[in-house]
């Protein structure tokens, strides 16, 4: 959390330490901080120090260090609807991978995922503590209020149909006592009549979950200017997910560690231009 005077050039940054112990760091008028706590970490932490709507800071007894009224606005996810198939045979999946993290493992759960990348709908966040950092704050991600997102939901839910009606995923189906072949779902299945759209869009919503990518919250022109410096205030950076408008069409961890990497290298260069 910060505290103190943004436009003289000073202010303290609090920070806690493994142990919980609280430290204070001065930054002077030469310093910057850098935030990059995340889509749901960043705009809780302005909030916290008082950088967000001078209405909602009011109503929480939080003095308002900068007014700034789009901060926890605009939160979005990639919607997530999957089917997970038992499978009665060993199977290698192919992860989502980043980097090469992540390894195979056999499983006899197979989880075949719908993705409605770049959603329109958005939702905010809001405190659920006025003074603890450690408390999740509240957020509303509203996936699917915009109608293009559950229409293009119900699209992909149908091309996943489609999928599933080919030779090709024969053989992951089982035969049941009467002799018909049919796949074996663990949760929901998917919808049985695909010409309905009502029936298809109540499946999206029903089953949908989260795929982890959360952005939004400090948004590049709303919160942050294009060099990620929180607008009205030069001596703070927000450099994560929360700055994203929009996210790349695939995952988007690569694209957060390039934008990491580029801006460290373009604030090490303004710092040896300015010496
Ligand atoms: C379960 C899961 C699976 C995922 N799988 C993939 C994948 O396969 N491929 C892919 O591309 N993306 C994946 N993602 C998404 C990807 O991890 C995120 O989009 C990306 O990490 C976001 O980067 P960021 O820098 O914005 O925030 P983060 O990586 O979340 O970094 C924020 C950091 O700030 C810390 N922090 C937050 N609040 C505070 C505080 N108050 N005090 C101190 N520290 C704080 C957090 O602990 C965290 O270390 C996945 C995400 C999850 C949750």
């Amino acid at each position: 959390m910060f505290e103190g005077e943004f436009c003289a050039g000073w202010y303290w940054v609090i920070y806690s330490d493994a142990n919980g112990k609280f430290h204070r760091a001065l930054v002077g008028d030469k310093g910057e901080i850098i935030l990059s706590a995340g889509a749901i970490g960043s705009p809780q932490l302005l909030l916290l120090s008082g950088v967000g709507s001078e209405s909602y800071l009011s109503s929480l007894n939080i003095p308002v260090i900068h007014s700034q009224p789009n901060v926890g606005e605009f939160m979005a996810d990639n919607p997530r609807n999957n089917i997970n198939l038992v499978i009665q045979f060993p199977f290698s999946p192919s992860p989502a991978q980043v980097v090469r993290i992540m390894t195979s493992t056999e499983v006899s759960i197979a989880t075949i995922a719908e993705k409605t990348t770049g959603p329109l709908s958005h939702g905010s966040l809001r405190l659920s503590s006025p003074k603890e950092a450690k408390a999740t704050p509240l957020v509303r991600f509203n996936y699917f209020s915009d109608p293009a997102d559950l229409s293009r939901c119900v699209k992909g839910v149908r091309k996943l149909g489609d999928m599933m009606n080919t030779n090709s995923m024969d053989r992951f189906k089982y035969t049941g006592f009467n002799g018909e072949r049919g796949f074996m779902f663990l949760g929901p299945a998917l919808p049985s009549n695909w010409s309905d759209d009502s029936s298809v869009e109540d499946y999206c919503r029903s089953t949908v979950t989260t795929f982890w990518h959360y952005h939004g919250g400090c948004l590049v022109g709303k919160v942050v200017d294009g060099d990620f410096r929180v607008m009205g205030i030069n001596s703070l950076r927000v450099v994560d997910g929360s700055t994203f408008i929009i996210l790349p069409g695939t995952n988007p961890q690569a694209t957060l560690m390039m934008l990491g990497r580029y801006m460290g290298l373009k604030m090490l260069r303004e710092r040896r231009e300015s010496q």
